[in-house]
C-alpha cells in the first residue's frame, strides 16, 4: 500500500475526478478526508471521513485543521469551467472561476500547510488543466486564467518550501470524462444546434488517441504524486492528456 499510514485530503471530491482520487487514495492505505459541498454524493462514497463544505467559504477552510488535523497529503481538486470569451465573461462569472480553482487551493494550503511543515513533509497536489498556461482553448477564457494561476501558485509553493519536505505539483490533464464534462457536451450541443452524439465527437477529435480521458487514470497520477516514490518531484507541471499538447 503506497499511502499506508498517510492523512490525505481531497476536495470535489464526490464526483468525477475527486472521488477517483479519494477512492485510490483509500485502496492505498490512506485515511482519507473527502471534502465536498454535496452532502448527499459524498454519503455515497465509502471508506472515507466525509465532510461537506463550501469551498468559497473561507472561515469554514480555516476550521478544518482543528476537526481533521495534521495531514500528509492536499489535493486540490474544486475548479470552475466558466464557457466563454473575455466579452462574454461577467463579474459572477470572473469571480466564482477565481474562487473555485485559485482562492480555495490558497486558503487550503494556508490552512494545511504549518502542519505539513510542523510534521516535516508533505505533498500539496494541484488541479490545473491542459487548458492554462500550457495551452489556450477556445471560449475558455475565465478557466484558463484561473487555471494558469493554479500553476504560478503551485511553483511558488514547491520553490519556498522546498528546503522543508513539503512538495508541491500541479496536474494537467486533457478532456476527461466527467460528470461535469457530460454536462458541458450537452450544453455546448444545445449552442450549436447539434446532436448530443456530435458535440461529444467534438471533444473526442481534439484528442489524437480518439478517446477522453478517464478519471482513475488522472487519480493514478494524483497516487503517484502523493507517494513518496515521488520524492524528487516538485513545482511541476503534470501533463496528462492523450498527446493533446505534443
Ligand atoms: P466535476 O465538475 O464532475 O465535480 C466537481 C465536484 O466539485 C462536484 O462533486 C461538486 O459538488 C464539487 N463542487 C463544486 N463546487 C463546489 C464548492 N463550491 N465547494 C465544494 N465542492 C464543490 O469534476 P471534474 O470534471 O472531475 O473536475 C475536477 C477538477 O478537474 C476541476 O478543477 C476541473 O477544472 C479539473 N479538470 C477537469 C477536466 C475534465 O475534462 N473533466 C480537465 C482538466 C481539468
Amino acid at each position: 500500500m503506497r499511502l499506508e499510514g498517510k492523512t490525505a485530503i481531497v476536495t470535489a471530491a464526490a464526483q468525477g475526478i475527486g472521488r477517483a482520487t479519494a477512492e485510490r487514495f483509500r485502496d492505498e492505505g490512506a485515511r482519507v478526508w473527502a471534502l465536498d459541498r454535496d452532502a448527499a454524493a459524498l454519503e455515497t462514497v465509502d471508506g472515507v471521513e466525509r465532510i461537506a463544505i463550501d469551498l468559497r467559504d473561507v472561515a469554514a477552510i480555516a476550521a478544518l485543521p482543528d476537526r481533521i488535523g495534521a495531514a500528509d497529503v492536499l489535493a486540490n481538486v474544486a475548479g470552475f469551467v466558466h464557457a466563454g470569451t473575455v466579452l462574454q465573461c461577467e463579474e459572477p462569472d470572473w469571480a466564482l472561476s477565481f474562487d473555485l480553482s485559485v482562492h480555495a487551493c490558497y486558503r487550503m494550503i494556508r490552512a494545511f500547510l504549518p502542519g505539513m511543515l510542523e510534521k516535516g513533509g508533505g505533498s500539496i497536489i494541484n488541479m490545473s488543466s491542459i487548458c492554462s498556461s500550457v495551452k489556450a482553448v477556445p471560449g475558455r477564457f475565465a478557466y484558463g486564467a484561473s487555471k494558469a494561476a493554479v500553476i504560478g501558485l503551485t511553483k511558488s509553493v514547491a520553490m519556498d518550501y522546498v528546503g522543508q519536505g513539503v512538495r508541491c505539483n500541479a496536474v494537467c490533464p486533457g478532456t476527461i470524462e466527467t460528470p461535469s464534462l457530460r454536462e458541458r457536451v450537452i450544453a455546448q450541443a444545445a449552442a450549436q444546434g447539434i446532436s448530443v452524439d456530435e458535440a461529444h465527437a467534438a471533444f473526442v477529435s481534439r484528442q489524437p488517441m480518439g478517446r477522453l480521458g478517464r478519471a482513475e487514470e488522472i487519480a493514478s497520477l494524483f497516487l503517484y504524486l502523493a507517494s513518496d516514490e515521488a520524492a524528487f518531484i516538485t513545482g511541476a507541471v503534470q501533463v496528462i492528456d492523450g498527446g493533446w499538447v505534443n
